[in-house]
């Protein structure tokens, strides 16, 4: 019941925070990464176990391989080492992670959450913490402290909203994907991430949808979009020669209601004529290894760059996809490029260059859509949306990784008629992320996720009461997966969309027939009669 999960007690912990002792609790913690899966990636240590062991199987010199780890990190990421130098506990930080709101766990405070990293790091690699041990606030690496490790790290899902507000810039999210690094190093990784990725190296998509099944799924699309509109439209599939590479997250044509994101891209590709193919490898935009480590996650991110050159395209558009955006956008050139085989990016209805895309070579689908709205090359009747009162979720990766702030906004006002903004602190920049990020959308950690998605749930609500907001909009494959289910729990009444599936519903295409439903198949509401 949600009365019970707000029985939280704000009050500082009792006892000595440097105890690494934790209780994997049923529905706080993600099961352990399946020797099946690691073993597919090749990774260290794969066995059955479970965080709730009381043996986890440790490798022999586990802890040797654990410093080295750290010490190779250190040396490789400058920024790795001056966050764990320069934290001044100044406070700033330490109400703003979602995980502590709603949790009330002071280590789930953003710089307590990187403490329990830095204390190992004081203790092994610095002067003080190697003469004067815990009182330079050193700490010993044991056990318990890997257990610790763990249940923490994997309560962190990498969003990056105290890192908005840290005056030194520090960023928990690097120092959580470095702790999931050193963990995956001793066979201690999550399987909600592994599994996606072992799928992903197999069929090329987190779902391990293999590609005839792909193709059927596409196929199925078109024929919706014929029923509902009466034009039949193409999708080409690893067609050489095409000017775009569309890629998207898996979810997008397997997923609800991800699927009618899906539908309106189509349509809106039909529109416009646009010379595009999907690939059935390049099957996935999204890349879990962001979650796990640097290395998964350029091997991961390898596939679309191959696919763009074997199939001998200009550039790249990519779907609605959260952290597919912040490995296309922060690590994809530096970790797969230079993409100097592709173009920078030139919409060919507007003429528009992308200078933001010149480097990867790659533009995300909100862009590309409002460009063609500014330029006046759609038409909308935003009256079919008129059953929606719609507010806009900024979710994580694209708004804070990207600053892809009002593009989405721009497509919502002009495809709804009933828009509003949920508070001014939970959005855009200090967007409150979904609870589930970063690997931690599966369900045996369902309370964490509810707690995490407290404070997104609340500004939610907030506009639901206000203004009788009845849609959340968003863009990324991870929020649609989960957000139902936290909405349903704290904000009952209020469903979740795609930005292109409203831009579906009100595009006007060229010889459609007289559209009776939208896109999900329920009536349209009389012209003009919200
Ligand atoms: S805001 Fe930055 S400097 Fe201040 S306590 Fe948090 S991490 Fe440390
Ligand atoms: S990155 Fe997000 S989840 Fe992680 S500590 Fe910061 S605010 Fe919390």
């Amino acid at each position: 019941m949600p009365t019970e999960l707000l029985q939280i007690e704000p009050a500082p912990p009792r006892g000595d925070w440097t105890d690494p002792t934790v209780q994997f609790r049923k529905g706080s913690f993600c099961y352990g990464a399946t020797p099946k899966s690691a073993s597919y990636l090749g990774l260290p240590n794969p066995r059955k176990w479970q965080p709730f062991d009381a043996d986890w199987q440790l490798p022999s010199g586990w802890k040797d391989t654990l410093l080295a780890g750290m010490k190779e990190r250190l040396n490789k990421y400058r920024s790795f080492r001056l966050f764990m130098d320069i934290c001044v506990r100044c406070g700033a930080c330490f109400d703003k992670c979602h995980f502590y709101l709603g949790s009330s766990d002071a280590k789930n405070m953003p710089a307590l959450r990187a403490e329990l990293l830095r204390s190992v790091y004081r203790r092994y690699f610095t002067l003080s913490g190697r003469v004067f041990g815990a009182l330079a606030g050193g700490r010993e690496l044991t056990e318990d402290v890997v257990k610790e490790w763990f249940y923490y790290f994997y309560q962190c899902t990498e969003c990056r909203r105290c890192s908005v507000f840290c005056p030194y810039g520090i960023d928990t999210a690097e120092i959580t994907m470095i702790a999931r690094e050193l963990l995956d190093l001793i066979g201690c990784g999550i399987n909600w991430v592994i599994e996606p990725a072992a799928n992903c190296f197999r069929t090329g998509n987190h779902l391990g949808v293999p590609p005839h099944a792909f193709k059927d799924s596409l196929e199925f699309a078109a024929t919706e979009v014929k029923e509902l509109t009466g034009i039949g439209v193409k999708i080409p599939i690893n067609r050489k020669g095409a000017e775009v590479l569309f890629v998207m997250p898996s979810a997008d044509y397997f997923g609800e209601p991800h699927y009618y994101t899906l539908l309106g891209y189509l349509m809106l590709f039909h529109e416009i004529g646009l010379d595009y193919t999907v690939s059935a490898f390049a099957s996935e935009g999204g890349n879990f290894g962001l979650f796990s480590s640097h290395e998964l996650m350029k091997r991961l991110n390898a596939k679309i760059y191959e696919e763009a050159r074997r199939l001998r395209v200009k550039w790249i558009l990519g779907g609605e996809c959260g952290h597919m955006w912040r490995v296309l956008h922060q690590y994809m050139d530096t970790m797969n490029g230079p993409a100097d085989f592709l173009e920078p990016p030139v919409s060919p209805v507007t003429g528009t260059r992308f200078e933001n895309a010149r480097s990867t070579c790659a533009v995300h689908i909100c862009e590309f859509t409002a460009d063609l709205l500014y330029h006046n090359k759609l038409r909308l009747d935003a009256t079919r949306n008129d059953r929606w009162t719609v507010t806009f979720h900024d979710s994580c990766n694209p708004s804070r990784a990207m600053g892809l702030l009002d593009e989405p906004r721009y497509i919502l006002k002009r495809a709804c008629r009933n828009f509003h903004e949920m508070p001014e602190d939970t959005i855009r920049e200090k967007t409150f992320c979904c609870g589930s990020g970063a690997g931690l959308g599966t369900d045996e950690n369902l309370e964490v996720r509810l707690r995490g998605g407290f404070p997104r749930a609340n500004a939610v609500r907030y506009v639901k009461e206000k203004h009788g907001v009845n849609l959340l909009a968003c863009i990324c494959a991870i929020d649609k997966a989960t957000l139902p289910t936290l909405l349903e729990y704290w904000v009952p009444g209020v469903e979740v969309a795609g930005v292109h599936e409203l831009l579906g519903n009100a595009l006007i295409m060229t010889g459609e027939k007289q559209r009776t439903t939208d896109l999900r198949g329920e009536p349209l509401p009389e012209r003009g009669e919200p």
